[in-house]
């Protein structure tokens, strides 16, 4: 029986009529890989790289990042691995990192434009990635806290710098594939941009909740509106995913709402690609994606998205 349950969470889940949507882990350390694997998850759909660069004097060189992108993605085969470039911002502070106060840190610097305004710390990063893409293909590279174009084709440019300094090395790696997270709400308006210049979008509806609804993730007087039920947050995964699909790219969700097996359907009766999650939480999702009938998740998501409000989707649910 034991065997059983095993070999249900490994396999992969389709809905009632067939319809299948990716379920990937999301990691942080090396030792979640063994819980992915044996979870059951067909990919990892976000690496929290900054976990690497965290509680250390000096940032990690570039053959220590190598090796930990690396074993990462080898342990996955030909499963896609996605790695998010550093996504820090001043409330972590890093001990060799000069980091101005800011009075509001999650509108300040933090991700990917932390990264803009550190040009030889983000190359470290990229190097990193583009020489253990070399060796394996299924590495994916992830921008986190795009809000504009611009921020997205510096990012490009420094790839395309870095790739092309590796070459004259006589490194050959492609440049990977990489997507970016939609999670500040100026990239879901500005999706259709965007998606011109990514392979593919990733939802990180935990910022993009807080953003949404101005609201922080963290502050429990206000929790109420950091819900995956608002309203307003499931219209901009909606507005995301029409972008996303007319740009013919895919589009998953890595925030905890991924992981929520109740949102199973109505995710995908939204025609979202990809769920990534902690890997706990995969045999739960993969159970609610079986009990899924897609014709009726279309009819529940168009129900849902038509609410007034969290209480009428509640009560939907
Ligand atoms: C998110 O914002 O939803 C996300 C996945 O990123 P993090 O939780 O690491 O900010
Ligand atoms: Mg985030």
């Amino acid at each position: 029986q034991k065997e059983q349950a095993q070999a249900t969470m490994i396999e992969k889940a389709y809905t009632q009529d067939g319809i299948s949507v990716d379920i990937f882990a999301n990691l942080a350390t090396l030792e979640d890989v063994e819980q992915a694997l044996n979870g059951g998850a067909e990919g990892v759909g976000l690496v929290r790289s900054e976990f690497l660069f965290m509680e250390r004097e000096q940032a990690p060189s570039e053959q220590y990042q190598y090796e930990f992108y690396s074993q990462i993605a080898n342990a996955f085969g030909k499963k896609q691995v996605i790695i998010r470039t550093l996504d820090i911002g001043g409330d972590k502070p890093l001990a060799y990192l000069q980091q101005g106060h800011e009075d509001n840190p999650f509108l300040g610097c933090r991700g990917l434009r932390l990264c803009l305004q550190n040009e030889e710390l983000f190359k470290v990063q990229l190097n990193a990635l583009l020489r253990a893409r070399a060796k394996h293909p299924n590495l994916h590279v992830m921008f986190p806290m795009v809000a504009t174009p611009e921020e997205l084709y510096q990012a490009k440019s420094l790839l395309s710098d870095c790739h092309n300094a590796l070459q004259r090395d006589g490194i050959s790696s492609a440049i990977p594939e990489f997507g970016i997270m939609i999670e500040v709400p100026a990239a879901v308006v500005n999706a259709k941009q965007l998606a011109k210049e990514v392979s593919f979008f990733s939802v990180g509806t935990n910022d993009l909740t807080q953003y949404v609804m101005a609201a922080d993730r963290g502050n429990n007087a206000v929790s109420y509106l950091v819900s995956s039920t608002q309203p307003a947050v499931l219209r901009m995964i909606e507005l995301a995913v029409k972008a996303a699909h007319d740009a013919g790219i895919p589009i998953g969700i890595c925030g905890e709402m991924a992981g929520d097996p109740k949102l199973t359907e109505t995710l995908i009766g939204m025609g979202i690609d990809k769920l990534s999650m902690s890997p706990i939480r995969i045999a739960a999702v993969k159970q609610a994606v079986r009990a899924t009938h897609h014709q009726q998740a279309e009819r529940k998501a168009k129900e849902i998205l038509n609410a007034d409000t969290s209480q009428q989707i509640l009560a939907i649910l």
